[in-house]
């Protein structure tokens, strides 16, 4: 049997929200992140970020690139390429077991494991992520294609209400749907609001099967599915809006998640005012805590719309200022987890930080 490291928190995900958490918590706890590939997450495909703040105009590599340094220089330490492929709890502490069979134990864990955007399996399409294509669940700011072309794929209601935001600026919105319709996946009201949208046109029974540019996006060949017609179309913007799915499979069991498989946190946990089966404690979850005690969840894999919708307009700002109080929760959760030491009859081996009451 091996014998489990100790950290006070493992983050598990290098993506902005996973490493904003490990540097809140590094001032004091030994941290660790854990991440299956390499550091930077979804976010590391971003070409400019723009309202992060202290980083104007910066790409999304830079910025993690940044955080992750920041980290490492503030005692964090990292296990790339190895992702968590399990949380177990117990004796006050939790124990986070890795691919390669390795266990951490540890007394906080905050999760950021993010989402994974569906995708049009079409490589050319894929090559240019980041350079016109976009895989999102809103558009962050329609403006910015102002008089443009855009080509949205998906028959979601999230693409249907993306393309109504960007006819407000772009010259045309183009969705394409695989289907015969967008009213599987839209309200019967939405749906009309496309139709009757002057400059929004809805192309049917159609697929991307190509995106052409020289390391750029500059436009798509289009497939109509029934008649085999291939044609092109130029577009500097495509957005893949065919949803996303939270990187929680490895928590299935373990931890209350939605019914698409984000997790869930605080009082979004209580039904009827009741708290979740299995909770252990008097005190309600806090703000972001999980269904286990002292396990945290931030960034998208809590659902990429909460903070979005919450934040109109300034999605890049909204997450850091989620992410800071996602990981200001963790000094929170010092006290908590010496309630529930207590309760456990654990003794608390954490060094007693002074602990803001307000953050
Ligand atoms: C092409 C693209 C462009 C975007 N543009 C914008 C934009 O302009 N503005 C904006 O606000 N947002 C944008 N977004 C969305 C933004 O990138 C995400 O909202 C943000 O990255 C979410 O951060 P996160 O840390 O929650 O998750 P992620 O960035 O997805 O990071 C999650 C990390 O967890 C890791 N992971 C997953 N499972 C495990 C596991 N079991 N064990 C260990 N590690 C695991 C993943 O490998 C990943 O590194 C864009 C996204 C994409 C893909």
């Amino acid at each position: 049997m091996t014998v489990p490291e100790r950290y006070d928190v493992a983050v598990i995900g290098a993506g902005p929200a996973g490493l904003a958490a490990a540097v809140s918590a590094a001032g004091g706890l030994k941290t660790t992140v854990i991440e299956a590939y390499g550091a930077g997450g979804s976010a590391a495909a971003t070409p400019v970020i723009q309202n992060y703040p202290g980083c104007a105009d910066v790409s999304g590599a830079e910025l993690t690139r940044r955080i992750y340094e920041q980290a490492q220089r503030l005692g964090v330490s990292f296990v790339l390429t190895n992702p968590a492929v399990g949380l177990s709890t117990g004796g006050g502490e939790r124990t986070v077991t890795l691919a390669d069979g390795t266990t951490i134990a540890v007394h906080a864990v905050v999760i950021a494991t993010g989402v994974a955007y569906r995708t049009l399996g079409v490589p050319s399409v894929d090559k240019l992520t980041g350079a016109g294509v976009v895989y999102a669940d809103s558009v962050a700011e329609p403006s910015a294609l102002a008089g443009q072309e855009v080509f949205i794929v998906g028959a979601t209601a999230v693409a249907a209400q993306a393309a109504l935001d960007l006819a407000k600026h772009a010259s045309n919105v183009t969705m394409v749907v695989r289907a015969g319709s967008i009213d599987a996946g839209v309200s019967a009201g939405l749906a009309k609001e496309v139709d009757r949208t002057r400059n929004i046109r809805v192309r049917v029974n159609t697929q991307v099967v190509e995106a052409f540019g020289e390391g750029r996006l500059e436009g798509v060949r289009l497939r109509h599915r029934v008649s085999g017609t291939i044609e092109a179309a130029r577009t500097r913007a495509l957005f893949v809006m065919m949803g996303a799915d939270p990187n929680t499979e490895w928590l299935k069991g373990s931890m209350v998640r939605d019914n698409e498989g984000y997790l869930l946190t605080g009082d979004e946990l209580l039904r009827n005012g009741r708290l979740p089966d299995g909770w252990p404690n008097e005190r309600v979850p806090l703000l972001l805590e999980t269904s286990l005690p002292c396990v945290f969840a931030a960034g998208d894999v809590r659902h990429p719309r909460r903070g979005a919708r919450d934040h109109a307009g300034a999605a890049g700002a909204a997450r850091a200022s989620r992410e800071r109080r996602g990981s200001t929760e963790l000094a929170f959760d010092r006290r908590a987890r010496r309630i529930d030491a207590a309760a456990d009859g654990v003794p608390d081996p954490l060094p007693q930080i002074p602990v803001p009451e307000v953050w």
